[in-house]
């Protein structure tokens, strides 16, 4: 393979000349910022000049009817094209490596007539003015900080980035991850043995009160040691300014779980009776004494109490999942507990215990024990979606400004496909970041021979 070779040149004081160490390192950290893009930027022009060679014969022996590796865009023939010099304007790409420039070379096609640059389309970078790689990984930034952030953090590693490129990238991005809750895409996931159904306000939108946002996420057990396991999240569905009864045909695509996560909610728990009338109900556990400590507050309770309570109920689900307790045992200091609260004349907090006290416990029951035993106990992702939401609500109060519900959408969708590892991200992800395959030496060679 012929050899591309890069010369590199500095002007170094001497030691002891007021040489400081601090400024060898901030050299070198300017070469990191330009360096990548100026070797892109010679090794294309590197390629393109051989490519010409090749293709209309030496510099000052033009060869007629050479084969060529591409085809005329104006008519479609792959030989004899001419010459036609370089352009005089630096055509400029932003990639996931820095600003790259290049003089492009034109030829000519002697069938047509039509003159183009063969750099671009045999690079696929026609029209490009930003490379996807760096759109996705523009926006898998901006799906974890703000824009401006996003934009920050890139610039410092020399990479183009701005707020308004971050945004551009995430908006870019969101259409290309197909199938992100939407199970009917090929691809897409089709279930999962646990399926949490979970919506969260956003400020977004002109109503005051904002959007829902609604989501669907199925666990699924993930490979690893034995006693180790843990369980792997999916996207399976989402809805943002939609009641949850528009999530149904979104749900009906999907394999029937074998226990259905609700909040409590009752439209929630409708739309899981309505698309799964044989499918156990299980009452989310991290809902519940948040619903419980609300309930508590509505009651009037004393706080320093209620925080008590709420930490008391928590530890009692714990010690049901860690103490491997019957469905009966379980109930038994479910129903002592709520009786400590009810004693205190607690109305409302009461009733959100009796209310959920018949499936508080589903995951106990015997059938639906074994059949999820592989998920590694029945804690049934509470603390995989308390993460995601927590991860949800963080990203998209920043700043506290109002999303318009498209961007919202967006930003939503690559930050769920980047949280759970969606298979419309990974794909993407892997053919837009393949492992580098070109083998390169950075050599300690002395040319200054003087
Ligand atoms: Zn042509």
């Amino acid at each position: 393979m012929p050899l591309t070779t890069l010369a590199l040149t500095a002007e170094l004081p001497e030691l002891g000349e007021s040489l400081a160490w601090s400024q060898l390192e901030a050299w070198a950290v300017a070469m990191r910022e330009e360096l990548p893009a100026a070797a892109l930027a010679a090794a294309l022009e590197d390629l393109q000049d051989r490519l010409i060679d090749q293709v209309c014969g030496p510099k000052w022996l033009p060869v007629r009817d050479l084969p060529a590796p591409f085809g005329c865009p104006g008519c479609g023939v792959m030989d004899d094209f001419a010459r036609k010099g370089k352009r005089t304007r630096l055509r400029r790409f932003d990639t996931a490596a820095g600003i790259v420039q290049i003089r492009l070379a034109n030829v000519g096609c002697r069938s047509c007539g039509r003159v183009f640059a063969p750099l671009l389309l045999m690079l696929d970078l026609s029209g490009k003015r930003r490379t996807d790689r760096l759109m996705i990984e523009l926006a898998e930034l901006a799906s974890q900080m703000s824009f401006a952030r996003a934009g920050a953090v890139a610039a410092s590693f020399g990479v183009p980035g701005s707020a308004g490129r971050a945004h551009s990238a995430v908006a870019d991005l969101a259409p290309l991850l197909d199938g992100v809750g939407r199970p009917e895409v090929p691809g897409a996931p089709t279930g999962a043995d646990v399926v949490i159904l979970d919506g969260t306000g956003m400020r977004a939108g002109r109503r005051r009160l904002g959007v829902d946002c609604n989501l669907a996420l199925g666990l699924t057990s993930r490979g690893g040691p034995r006693r180790r396991r843990s369980a792997g999240t999916v996207l399976l569905g989402l809805t943002l300014q939609q009641p949850w009864s528009a999530m149904a045909a979104q749900l009906r695509a999907l394999d029937a779980p074998a226990v259905v996560v609700v909040d409590g909610e009752i439209a929630i728990t409708t739309l899981a009776e309505t698309v799964w009338p044989d499918v156990p109900i299980q009452r989310c556990w991290w809902h519940l004494p948040r619903a419980l400590r609300w309930a508590l507050y509505a009651d009037k309770a004393p706080h320093p109490w209620s925080n008590a309570k709420r930490t008391e109920l928590v530890a009692l689900l714990r010690r049901v999942a860690r103490e491997h307790l019957t469905h009966g045992q379980a109930l038994a200091a479910y129903d002592a507990f709520t009786a400590t609260i009810t004693a205190e004349g607690h109305h409302a907090a009461g009733e959100v215990l009796t209310g959920a006290r018949e499936q508080v416990f589903t995951c106990l029951r015997p059938v639906l024990r074994a059949r999820l035993a592989h998920l590694g106990g029945p804690e049934l992702g509470s603390g995989v979606l308390e993460r995601v939401m927590r991860e949800l609500n963080a990203r998209t109060d920043i700043g506290g400004s109002r999303w318009s519900v498209d961007g919202l959408r967006d930003l939503i969708t690559v930050q769920l496909a980047r949280m759970t590892n969606h298979p419309a991200w990974t794909t993407l992800r892997q053919s837009l970041r393949p492992p580098n395959a070109i083998a390169f030496n950075i050599t300690t060679a002395k040319f200054n021979a003087g």
